[in-house]
């Protein structure tokens, strides 16, 4: 019996762990995962600051005028404070201090009375409103302090954190290592796009797995390593998966299903693999292998283009998320409404291309066209991937399905959508 999807995914991913942990400087660690808690160690503001250009002074000095509270009150300026001042003088009675926006407070300040606000003295200060009494100070430890959770452990990093790590003094941060992924393609009919040759006359076909499957991989935050095409036989299989030994994880296409030349799972049993599962219950992309050599983990993809991109989303694409370090390791499904009816053989998960588009009454979605596994070009008219479950052999145009992005051009607009 094959596996439904969910218990595919569940035996992949059970038992994989984050790689190992290696330090990397600051400005390389955009998009890793961050292996352990950041704690602070400084306060963050070190100091309390003004959050704006203008004067330090006590809101009592200004109110304590006995004029009304529209009235212009007078204030001699004792000094300036910049941003970067060390020594800083407290604040005397009845009278201001200039200062910059980030300058630390003076000793006594309790307001910063914004410089539009004043005539901008320099001797002496008028000020002119009272909106700002008792504000504009940012106080000491008021982002983080010492000991607070800078950047929890298993954040992928983005602009924000490496600001916030470089603000506690990480120059360098514990990551994840990246997995290299290991990619065989399998087949005797196939060539590199460099031999094109071969398929004008007929011969061959370009193994395009070979690329979509390395930038996939790429997309998904691993390193690809190209071990080439082995042709459908065991003693070249045979090598090929040698020189995976050592990644962390492989990948090979083709030679998985029921064909007299598919090879694929026996070699990698003859080397001492454990063949963990076979068979999916989906379309496309039922011939599935999985199982590990030692500890590497392999996925034994179909070899059909389609296939192969659709369960490098479902199964590969988690797998190398998890070795990543990321929590987030699935796509976020959508709730999309059939503009058509969908029509599939029983039995099968089917995960049809299908473009799904924003609409005011919510996400709709269509097929990109004729369905079949071979038919690369539907994946590029896709943006999504339609879930159809196996109890929904008819599905009427006006019902609810579920869909899979198959990128983040959702997250995209040509226009500005202010
Ligand atoms: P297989 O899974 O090896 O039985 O292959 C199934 C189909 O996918 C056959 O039509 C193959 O020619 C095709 N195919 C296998 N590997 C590739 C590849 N790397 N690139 C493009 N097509 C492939
Ligand atoms: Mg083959």
């Amino acid at each position: 019996m094959a596996l439904s999807v969910r218990e595919a995914s569940e035996a992949i991913l059970s038992g994989v762990a984050p790689l190992a942990v290696e330090t990397v400087p600051l400005c390389a660690a955009l998009g890793r995962v961050l292996a352990e808690d950041v704690h602070s160690t400084v306060m963050l503001p070190p100091w309390d600051n003004a959050s704006m250009d203008g004067y330090a002074v006590r809101a009592s000095d200004v109110t304590a005028t006995g004029a009304d509270s529209d009235a212009p009150v007078r204030l001699p300026v004792a000094g300036t404070i910049a941003a970067g001042a060390t020594h800083v003088p407290a604040l005397g009675r009845r009278s201001a201090l200039r200062i910059m926006t980030g300058a630390p407070m003076p000793a006594g300040a309790d307001s910063v009375v914004r410089v539009e606000d004043t005539d901008a003295g320099v001797e002496t200060v008028e000020i002119r409103r009272r909106r700002d009494l008792g504000a504009n100070v940012r106080p000491r430890g008021q982002d983080l302090a010492v000991g607070d959770v800078a950047v929890p452990a298993r954040t992928k990093l983005r602009a924000a954190h490496l600001g916030v790590l470089a603000s506690v003094g990480s120059a360098t941060v514990g990551v994840h290592r990246v997995p290299r992924v290991a990619i065989l393609t399998t087949g005797d009919e196939l060539v590199a796009v460099e031999d094109f040759e071969q398929v004008r006359r007929g011969e061959r076909i370009v193994s395009s797995n070979s690329y979509t499957l390395a930038a996939a991989v790429i997309e998904a935050g691993g390193e690809p390593l190209d071990l080439g095409i082995a042709r459908d036989d065991p003693a070249a299989l045979r090598g090929a998966i040698e020189r995976a030994r050592g990644a962390d994880m492989l990948i090979t296409s083709g030679g998985v299903s029921v064909g007299a030349f598919d090879f694929t799972k026996d070699v990698l049993q003859s080397m001492g693999g454990e063949l963990r599962l076979w068979r999916v219950a989906m379309r496309p992309g039922a011939p599935i292998g999985f199982g590990m050599l030692d500890a590497m983990p392999w996925l034994g993809l179909p070899g059909n283009p389609v296939s192969s991109m659709v369960t490098f989303e479902l199964f590969a694409r988690p797998l190398i998320k998890l070795l990543r370090g990321e929590q987030r390791i699935f796509r976020q499904p959508v709730a999309v409404t059939t503009l058509e009816e969908v029509r599939i053989a029983a039995g099968l998960t089917h995960f049809q291309r299908a473009i799904v588009e924003r609409t005011p009454e919510g996400f709709t979605a269509r097929l990109a066209g004729a369905q079949g596994s071979g038919l690369l070009t539907s994946m590029v008219r896709a943006n999504a991937l339609l879930v159809v479950p196996p109890t929904r052999e008819v599905v009427a145009a006006g019902e609810t399905l579920s869909a899979l992005w198959l990128d983040d051009a959702d997250s995209a607009t040509d226009m500005l959508a202010l």
